[in-house]
């Protein structure tokens, strides 16, 4: 998810304004940021190869950085939330049964959507408003299953609404399963949610399989076998959150990233980069006078980002109308030195038109990491406010947000490959929610530039945020309404 433009076409201005005091990007070095890293590869090392949330990793990574922030001065804030555990126990079947048979293979013909119910399904299948040609709103009305049969697969397209509606429709007329395939131009399967437990099994395959069944089921005869075994449940997970005791509390700049790894791997670029980051600027900021610090910031590792921004999500629901008006801004971090990567900023003014239309004030954002990053010449794109981080609850109540973030499972084009180096064709991060998401996966002098810009933004925002809200309280009212593509890791329509 991409935008189009590469590198920064403008001539470089002037080098950012010297800060009258301390320079917090001087202050925080790279052996800083590694120090953490390695931290939290070791705490994965040892508690089952993951610092997912529902797992010892987690907590034992939540412990470090209270332990590192109360060392460094500050009286951290430990924010305990549930939030609904899902995981598959073992590799679903997709299979035609009828009227030849077929199976399908796990991860490159379909997956099953996170919140998936769990069982076994064997069934004639009924195709629901399938479009003739492109995203058409396949399942998202009652009126499309008209005539379903009880106990049928509903096969529906990707479109239009969310998904999490397409299975509650399909439900309602009696679905024992849903199969929602691909929409056409997207590769592979979905990779879905349906955001709560869903009480049958919902699998997404490619548009490729996709259509090869939809054009089965209109022949008539077709049936599927779906197979899913997940367990789910609630658990607990936490954020931590420290305050500078200097500035002023009704002018807050939240700078933010996600503490927790998929359980898949360590999560070392994903996200101990931005965890990382942010402790070591955590640790130095004490080193600014009152001047520079004019506002308070207010440090946050969010927890379970990758079972759908739910720290995060809940952290917003958990202030109210006057507190969420003291932010001035949300900056966030994730993912800072994927090893293919790009640097990319988060689509302030919203130039590429992709994505959410985000608050007035994220462009201002936007700018100044481009002029910070225009002044030591080095090259920037811009990925669009679309929900896959924890931006997305602040965006949704209008608050300014901005960020960088270096690349997840997609792909690096020709431009990008002349402006950065790396593979062109080739995945940001080949190791993205993968157990090679180690400390070798790490581009260091990518994730040192980043880490140098965590630190002037946050240190240019916490003297001033003048040209983002004129220093005044923000409205806190969204600019539109805010229908995000992604939760997170999961698409959500
Ligand atoms: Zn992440």
């Amino acid at each position: 998810m991409r935008a189009a433009s590469a590198s920064q076409a403008l001539p470089p201005p002037a080098a950012p304004a010297p800060q009258a005091g301390p320079d917090l990007a001087a202050l925080v070095t790279l052996k800083d940021v590694q120090r953490h890293l390695a931290a939290f590869q070791e705490i994965a090392d040892y508690n089952g190869g993951n610092r997912a949330v529902g797992g010892q990793g987690f907590g034992v990574s939540v412990r470090y950085v209270v332990g590192r922030l109360k060392k460094a001065g500050f009286k951290p804030t430990v924010q305990r939330f549930t939030f609904p555990y899902w995981r598959e126990r073992s590799d679903p079947q997709l299979a035609r049964v009828a009227p030849s048979k077929a199976s399908y293979k796990v991860g490159t013909d379909f997956l099953t959507f996170a919140y998936s119910g769990a069982g076994t399904v064997t069934a004639p299948v009924q195709a629901v408003d399938l479009p003739a040609s492109g995203e058409g709103t396949s399942g998202c009305e009652s009126g499309d299953f008209a005539g379903f049969r009880k106990g049928s697969i509903a096969l529906m397209q990707r479109g239009t609404c969310a998904f999490a509606t397409k299975v509650a429709k399909a439900r309602a007329a009696g679905a024992a399963a849903a199969v929602i395939y691909n929409k056409p131009g997207e590769k592979g399967p979905v990779n879905g949610t349906v955001e709560k437990v869903a009480p049958i099994p919902v699998v997404g395959p490619s548009y490729r399989v996709g259509s090869e069944l939809a054009k089965a089921a209109k022949k008539g005869g077709l049936s599927l076998r779906v197979r899913t075994d997940a367990v789910h449940g609630k658990r607990s997970a936490s954020n931590v959150i420290a305050d500078t005791r200097r500035g002023r509390a009704g002018n807050v700049v939240v700078a933010g990233a996600h503490l927790d790894s998929v359980p898949a791997g360590p999560g070392i670029n994903d996200n101990a980069t931005g965890a990382a980051a942010l402790l070591a600027v955590a640790e130095k900021i004490g080193k600014l006078g009152a001047k520079d610090v004019r506002n308070r910031v207010r440090f946050a590792w969010w927890g379970a980002e990758e079972e759908g921004l739910v720290g995060s999500t809940h952290y917003v629901k958990s202030l109210g109308a006057a507190a969420r008006g003291r932010i001035a801004l949300d900056l966030n971090f994730d993912m800072l030195g994927s090893p293919n990567g790009t640097r990319a900023v988060y689509d302030g003014d919203h130039s590429a038109r992709l994505g959410t239309v985000p608050p007035a004030g994220s462009g201002a954002i936007e700018k100044t990491f481009r002029d910070y990053f225009a002044g030591r010449r080095l090259p920037v794109t811009q990925t669009p406010f679309d929900g896959r981080s924890d931006y997305g609850p602040f965006v949704a109540k209008g608050i300014p947000s901005g960020g960088i973030e270096t690349g997840a499972e997609g792909v690096k084009t020709a431009a990008e490959a002349k402006a950065y180096g790396g593979k062109a064709g080739k995945a940001y991060d080949p190791c993205y929610h993968a157990k090679c998401d180690r400390m070798r996966n790490v581009d260091l002098k990518l994730l040192d530039t980043n880490v140098d810009a965590v630190a002037y933004v946050t240190q240019r925002f916490a003297a001033s945020t003048l040209p983002v809200n004129g220093e005044a309280r923000v409205a806190a009212m969204p600019a539109a309404p805010y229908l995000p593509e992604w939760q997170g890791p999961y698409l959500v329509r």
